[in-house]
C-alpha cells in the first residue's frame, strides 16, 4: 500500500495485480496538448482522501489529463471479453481506459480510479483511445444524477478538455474523463478468464471478487459453495440495479456482458438516456436497431448476462467439484441445475422488487401480486396517452394534496397530463380505494411517494443542449447548471431553473436518438 507524500490520508493499492498480468497490460497515458478544466468533483475527491494538491489545481489538471503519472499510480489496461449484442468478442479490454490505482477509503473500501480517453492501450484494436467531449459530459451528468437518485453507479471524479480534436464523423473536441468505480470487474472479465486461461483463472478471479466485494460469502452458510453464493449475490445485485433503472425510467442502452458490472453498479453511459413519455419498448441507442436493450427488456437482458456469468462458473458450482471421484458428467449436471435455480430465483426476486418498486411509486405499502393489475393499468394509460413518466408519478403524489402544486402546474395535477381524463379518473378512483386499505394518512403516503419519484431526471434534451453548447461554443455554463440542479432530484422544484428542468420536452425539443460516441 502506498502513502502519498502530500498527505498521510490518500492511500492507494493495486490489488488486482496480485492476480498476475494475465488480467491486465501496463500502459501509460498519452499526454494531451492543452488540458483545460471541465469539472472536478471535490466531494468525491474528499471521500477518497485525494490530497488537496492533486485536486482542482495545476498539478491535478496534469494528473487528470493523463499528462503526469503520479507516483501512487501504476496505469494498466484491464483485459476482458464480452457479448456485444449477443455476439461473443473473445478479446475486448480497456481500449481507451487506464486503471490508475485503487483508492482505499476510511472504511477500507477500495475504489478503482480510471482515466477514460487518455490514449491508446494494447487493447485499442485500431481505435484512438480517446473520448469526444460529448460522451464525457453525458457520463458526468448521468452518473452523478444516478448517484443523487440513490442508484448504484460509477462516479465522475474529473473531466478535462484535451485541447485536441478527435475524429469521429467529423472533428470534435476531445476530453479525458476520470471514473471511479467499486471495481471494473465485469461479466466479461470472467468470460475472458475462461476463454484465455481456463477454470484456474476463473477460480482466481472469483476468489478475488469474493474477497474484494462480497467477503460475507466466506463467513455465510453458503461458505461450502462460495462460487454458487457468488453467482447468487451478483444476481441479486443485478436484480436490484435493474429495478432501480425501471423506477426512474433509465435505459442503459448497451447492456453487453462487458458493460455488466459484477458489483452491481451502473457502468458505461455510452448511449444511456431517460425516457420522457412512457413507452416500454423505448430505445434511444442508434445502434440498437432491434430493440434488444429496450426499456422493459432490461430485467431479461440482465438475466441473459447472468447466464453467461454462470457458464464461466459451472465447473466450480457443483458441491463436490473438487472431488475427483465424482464423474465429471454428474458434476456438470448438478452445476447446471444449481445455476438454473439461481437464474429462476433471479426472476422471482425481480418480480418481487418490481411489485415493491411500483408499489412505492404509487404509495401502496406491502404491494402484492393482487396489485399488479392496478400498476400495469396505470403504465398502460401512460403508454397509450403518451404521458411523461416522471411527471405522471410526481403529479400523482400531488393528487393527495393539491395545495402543494402552486409552482408547477394547474390544479388537479395528474389528470391534466391525460387527454382521456375519464380513463385516468376511473383508474384514480380505484387507486385511492386501494390506498385507503393501508390506513395511512395522505400526508404520509405523499411523503413516501416523494422519496422514490424524482421531479428532476437528466432529461435527454437537456443533456443534448449542454453537449451542443460545449461542442460548438466551448460553453460549459449549461453543463454546470444542470450538474448542480440534478443533485436534489426528489425535492419540490422551486427555483426558476428547477421548474424549467421539471418540464417535459416539447415535441420539437425531444431528442430520440443517442450515440455511443466512441
Ligand atoms: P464501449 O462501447 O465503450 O463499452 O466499448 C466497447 C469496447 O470498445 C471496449 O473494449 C472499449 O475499450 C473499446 N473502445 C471504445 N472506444 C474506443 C476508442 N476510441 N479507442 C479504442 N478503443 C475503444
Ligand atoms: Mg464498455
Amino acid at each position: 500500500m502506498h502513502r502519498s507524500k502530500h498527505t498521510s490520508e490518500f492511500q492507494t493499492t493495486h490489488s488486482l495485480r496480485a492476480l498476475g498480468d494475465f488480467f491486465y497490460r501496463d500502459a501509460l497515458p498519452t499526454a494531451v496538448k492543452n488540458p483545460q478544466w471541465i469539472a472536478f468533483n471535490q466531494s468525491l475527491a474528499e471521500q477518497l482522501n485525494i490530497s488537496a494538491a492533486e485536486q482542482d489545481t495545476d498539478e491535478g489538471l496534469a494528473i487528470w489529463a493523463g499528462n503526469q503519472v503520479p507516483e501512487w499510480a501504476k496505469p494498466a489496461a484491464l483485459a476482458y471479453a464480452g457479448h456485444q449484442f449477443a455476439n461473443l468478442v473473445p478479446q475486448l479490454g480497456d481500449g481507451r481506459a487506464l486503471l490508475m490505482a485503487e483508492a482505499v477509503d476510511h472504511h477500507d473500501k477500495r475504489w478503482d480510479i480510471q482515466l477514460k480517453g487518455a490514449g491508446p492501450t494494447p487493447f485499442s484494436r485500431g481505435g484512438d483511445g480517446r473520448s469526444a467531449i460529448g460522451p464525457v459530459l453525458r457520463e458526468y451528468l448521468l452518473s452523478e444524477s444516478m448517484h443523487a437518485l440513490g442508484i448504484p453507479t460509477t462516479r465522475a471524479l474529473a473531466a478535462v478538455a484535451s485541447g485536441e480534436m478527435v475524429y469521429r464523423d467529423g472533428g470534435i473536441p476531445g476530453a479525458v474523463f476520470t471514473r471511479v468505480a467499486s471495481s471494473h470487474l465485469r461479466v466479461g472479465s470472467f468470460q475472458y478468464a475462461l476463454l484465455h486461461g481456463g477454470h484456474e483463472k476463473v477460480k482466481a478471479l472469483a476468489d478475488y471478487t469474493i474477497s474484494r466485494h462480497f467477503p460475507h460469502i466466506k463467513k455465510s452458510s453458503n461458505a461450502g459453495n462460495p462460487y454458487l453464493a457468488l453467482l447468487n449475490t451478483v444476481a441479486e445485485h443485478q436484480a436490484e440495479l435493474v429495478n432501480c433503472w425501471l423506477r426512474v425510467g433509465f435505459i442503459h442502452g448497451v447492456m453487453n456482458t462487458d458493460n455488466t458490472s459484477i458489483c452491481g453498479e451502473t457502468i458505461d453511459y455510452g448511449p444511456a438516456a431517460f425516457i420522457d413519455t412512457y413507452n416500454p419498448n423505448k430505445v434511444f441507442s442508434s445502434i440498437d436497431r432491434r430493440g434488444r436493450y429496450a426499456f422493459s427488456q432490461q430485467p431479461e437482458i440482465a438475466k441473459w448476462n447472468l447466464a453467461r456469468l454462470a457458464e464461466t462458473l459451472l465447473p466450480l458450482l457443483a458441491a463436490d467439484a473438487s472431488h475427483h471421484e465424482t464423474p465429471k458428467a454428474t458434476q456438470k449436471e448438478e452445476a447446471i441445475e444449481l445455476a438454473t435455480r439461481v437464474l429462476d430465483e433471479y426472476s422471482e426476486y425481480c418480480e418481487q422488487l418490481w411489485l415493491a418498486n411500483m408499489g412505492a411509486k404509487l404509495g401502496i405499502q406491502h404491494a402484492t401480486k393482487n396489485d399488479k393489475a392496478l400498476m400495469q393499468e396505470f403504465l398502460d394509460l401512460l403508454h397509450q396517452q403518451n404521458v411523461d413518466f416522471t411527471q405522471a408519478f410526481w403529479q400523482l403524489a400531488n393528487e393527495l394534496n393539491c395545495t402543494q402544486t402552486a409552482n408547477i402546474g394547474p390544479q388537479s395535477p395528474a389528470s391534466s397530463l391525460f387527454h382521456d381524463r375519464q380513463a385516468f379518473s376511473e383508474w384514480r378512483q380505484r387507486w385511492l380505494e386501494r390506498l385507503i386499505e393501508n390506513e395511512n394518512n395522505a400526508e404520509q403516503v405523499q411523503a413516501s411517494m416523494r422519496k422514490v419519484n424524482p421531479a428532476l431526471i437528466p432529461r435527454n434534451h437537456r443533456v443534448a443542449e449542454a453537449i451542443q453548447a460545449a461542442e460548438e461554443d466551448g460553453d460549459l455554463t449549461r453543463f454546470h447548471e444542470l450538474l448542480e440542479a440534478w443533485q436534489e432530484p426528489y425535492k419540490m422544484p422551486n427555483s426558476e431553473l428547477e421548474i424549467e428542468l421539471y418540464q417535459a420536452p416539447k415535441v420539437d425539443e425531444e431528442v430520440t436518438r443517442t450515440f455511443c460516441g466512441t
